[in-house]
């Protein structure tokens, strides 16, 4: 009896717990998840300041252009002008600088000429012309960024902004990973024999975990021996989360299922009703996430996204840790025979007025990595369906919600 992927996913869910948060640097915040909410530390603009290089007015003095203005004084950003702008009077004003008190518009540079003392004003210019306002887009106080959010470019600057030093966010997920199999071999390891193959799992699960912020642990290649796989199985314990690729199907020499159930760790799920990846295996070992997944690539790698990276995410403090689906209109009709499982077929969706749509990649198989060229998204078809025609809505989950 196949478990079903949704019963899957939340039984694993349960099992996940948020890691402990730390503290880092500012600069070391780029890539984690906050674990705190970020409040503003003033009003921002922090103080009435002008938008332009310019002079800075009384409005009501420019109701005849052009206007003859006396210019009085000079302020730049960082510095402040001490007295109080009179009728008839300008200020010459750069960007950034505080508006002098008395004064309500700044006139860009560009509507001016400077004669001798006097500034010749050419345009007339409203009150608050060019001033950016205190407080006009956020106030002390109040909420910046959410816990949970993940830390990009933009929000360090906002830490920044925030006067965070130091920002507490989620432990990274240390996570391990190894492949097992006789006839894999690493890249730049000679192929000695026409059966062995390039070992492409474990770089791709590497790559995809440190893609989701995690500390990630190349292990490497292991034999098809039970000797090995029980040795590094020891110690799982050692990482937050342990994955595995081959080994979990009903071949002779798959050790792993096997090895994982003698050892007494608790097998959450073993077998689900999904295509590809229909053998992965889920394990609990004290704290450590255990997953076994197939060696079929694109079974991996699929295996990957719909189970292990919402495990990594919600690890990690993400809110919306669970997969997200969309609709598409499906471009060209697809079929197939066996339609007992449900199928995650790599396909690309792209929008066009306002409409989403979506094609797939013609190689379904699940040993065919290019099919991920390109791709952007999976294509959903359910159990019980055997035919999707196009025009219709299909349900797509994007890689990178
Ligand atoms: P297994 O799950 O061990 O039965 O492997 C299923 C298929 O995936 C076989 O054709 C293996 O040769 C292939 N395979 C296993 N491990 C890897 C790997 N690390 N990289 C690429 N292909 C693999
Ligand atoms: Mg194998």
């Amino acid at each position: 009896m196949l478990t079903p992927y949704e019963e899957a996913l939340e039984s694993l869910l349960e099992r996940v717990d948020r890691l402990p948060t730390e503290k880092v640097i500012l600069w070391d915040a780029i890539g984690r998840v906050l674990a705190e909410d970020i409040f503003a530390d003033r009003d921002s603009p922090a103080f009435d300041n002008s938008a332009m290089d310019g002079y800075t007015v009384v409005s009501q003095d420019l109701e005849e252009i052009p206007a003859k203005l006396k210019v009085v004084g000079e302020v730049s950003a960082g510095s402040e002008f001490s007295g109080c702008l009179e009728r008839g009077q300008a200020i010459r004003i750069f960007t950034g600088a505080p508006i002098p008190v008395g004064a309500n518009a700044v006139v860009p540079v560009e509507y001016t000429k400077l004669e001798g003392e006097y500034v010749l004003i050419e345009r007339s210019f409203k009150e608050g012309a060019n001033i950016r306002r205190r407080g006009e887009e956020i106030k002390a106080g109040e909420l910046i960024l959410k816990r949970g959010t993940r830390i990009r470019g933009y929000e360090v600057g906002l830490l920044a902004f925030a006067n965070k030093v130091f920002v507490e966010v989620y432990q990274k997920p240390r996570v391990a990973v190894l492949s097992t199999g006789d006839e894999i071999k690493e890249p730049g390891e000679p192929i000695e024999k026409p059966s062995q193959i390039r070992s492409t799992n474990n770089h791709l699960l590497y790559a995809r975990a440190r893609e989701l912020g995690c500390e990630v642990h190349q292990l490497g290649i292991i034999r098809d021996e039970p000797e090995s796989i029980e040795e590094v199985l020891q110690r799982v314990e050692d990482y937050d989360v342990f994955i595995t690729t081959g080994g979990v199907s009903a071949g002779e020499k798959d050790f792993v299922h096997k090895l994982v159930k003698d050892m007494g760790f608790e097998v959450v799920f073993h077998k689900l009703r999904i295509k590809p990846a229909k053998p992965v295996l889920f394990a609990k070992r004290g704290r450590t996430l255990f997953f076994g997944l197939p060696g079929n690539p694109v079974s991996c790698a699929m295996a990957f996204d719909m189970l292990v990276k919402p495990a990594l995410l919600k690890m990690q403090g993400v809110e919306e840790h669970r997969p997200k689906f969309l609709k598409a209109e499906l471009l060209r009709d697809f079929s197939r025979r066996d339609a007992e499982r449900r199928e995650f077929v790599r396909a690309k969706y792209m929008e066009k007025d306002g409409r989403l749509f979506c094609d797939y990649s013609p190689k379904t198989q699940s040993h065919m990595l290019t099919s991920y060229v390109d791709a952007n998204c999976y294509m959903v078809v359910y159990e019980g369906v055997h035919e999707l025609k196009a025009g219709q809505q299909v349900d797509i989950v994007p890689f990178d919600w």
